[in-house]
């Protein structure tokens, strides 16, 4: 398969306040130094705890947000080189779907010309044409012919999601972005849009990056997954081996964290110790020594890079071979 998005060694800081009257160089280190590819037709989901960067790496690679330093090559192009102009062209080819599907829609606007919308900004002025896609993919998002004449809060949160899915995928793009695009609908609606997201991949040859804090929505649709702990990945690999066999003790105590449906299954769950460090004092060494049941005393002085542990199984841990 060929690689439709590569990303190297990306940083993103925000400058932190200390309040109304005081300034400070301190920085919230969101990415730092992220890197990996997603190949044309995968689907890579990225997990971790809400504060690790997940989002944030999703709106650098639309550059809704500018990275600080690093590449990201997007079918070829140096993406973070292009002007405005050339961005919002390519952005036609990247779209992004958002959490909450009510925020993300004009409350005045009707379906027809909340879909229409992304068509009309990139310039196309055929009417016609215009209609025949809305009609097409609204059927294909498994609305209605009769919701387009509708306004967004005549529709349950389920069908306003697929009012966005619809309106992300219009311009017929190849790289989808869902950033915790499911999390908030009830479990069921849940499992109705990943199969939808799961058909419409195949039917139109698209590509999906899926930022969830859900590891069980994870599991069910993505071909591999990254796991990103405090603006770092510390694992990447296939979705058998996140769930069969997780390196990073990180990714052991998220999987552990995973209920079980059948009671009689006893599962041991490993307790981290602490909190998520503050972003503004990142901590010298491996950023995850504070609460790893593993850690010794190389950890806390040098940083892991993340290493091949076997075939396409990337860790960060000084420990890969032991634990
Ligand atoms: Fe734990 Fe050390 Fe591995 Fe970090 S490098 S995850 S502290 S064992």
């Amino acid at each position: 398969m060929n690689t439709l998005l590569k990303i190297e060694n990306v940083s993103k800081y925000f400058p932190a306040s200390e309040g109304v009257f005081f300034k400070t160089n301190k920085k919230v280190t969101a990415l730092d130094g992220v890197t990996f590819d997603i190949k044309k037709g995968e689907i890579l989901g990225i997990v971790g705890e809400s504060g690790c960067g997940k989002s944030t790496l999703g709106r650098v690679i639309l550059r809704l947000l500018e990275a600080d330093s690093g590449k990201i090559y997007f079918d070829g192009k140096d993406i973070l080189s292009l002007s405005k102009t050339e961005m919002r062209e390519a952005r036609r080819d990247m779209q992004i779907v958002f959490q909450d599907p009510f925020a993300s829609l004009n409350p005045r606007m009707r379906v027809a010309e909340l879909i229409g919308e992304p068509l009309r900004l990139h310039g196309m002025k055929d009417v016609h044409e215009i209609n025949r896609r809305i009609e097409e993919i609204t059927e294909l998002v498994g609305l209605d012919k009769y919701h387009l004449k509708k306004y967004p809060h005549e529709f349950s949160g389920g069908q306003r999601q697929r009012i966005c899915i619809a309106r992300a995928l219009i311009l017929k793009p190849k790289l989808v972005i869902c950033d915790e695009a499911v999390s908030a609908l009830d479990v069921s609606i849940q499992s109705q849009i990943i199969n939808l997201l799961n058909d419409l991949k195949d039917e139109l040859g698209l590509t999906y990056m899926f930022i969830s804090h859900d590891l069980s929505v994870v599991k069910h649709i993505s071909d591999r997954v990254g796991v990103m702990y405090l603006g770092k990945i510390v694992e990447i690999t296939s979705v058998e081996n996140i769930f069969n066999e997780p390196r990073h003790p990180y990714t052991q105590a998220l999987i552990s964290a995973i209920p079980v449906p059948d009671p009689s299954i006893k599962k041991e769950r490993i307790i981290l110790k602490g909190d998520v460090p503050d972003p503004l004092n990142i901590p010298m060494g491996c950023r995850f020594h504070m609460r790893c049941i593993h850690s010794e005393e190389r950890c806390e002085r040098v940083e892991p890079e993340l290493k091949i542990s076997k075939k396409e199984h990337f860790v960060a841990c000084h420990l890969i071979d032991e634990i």
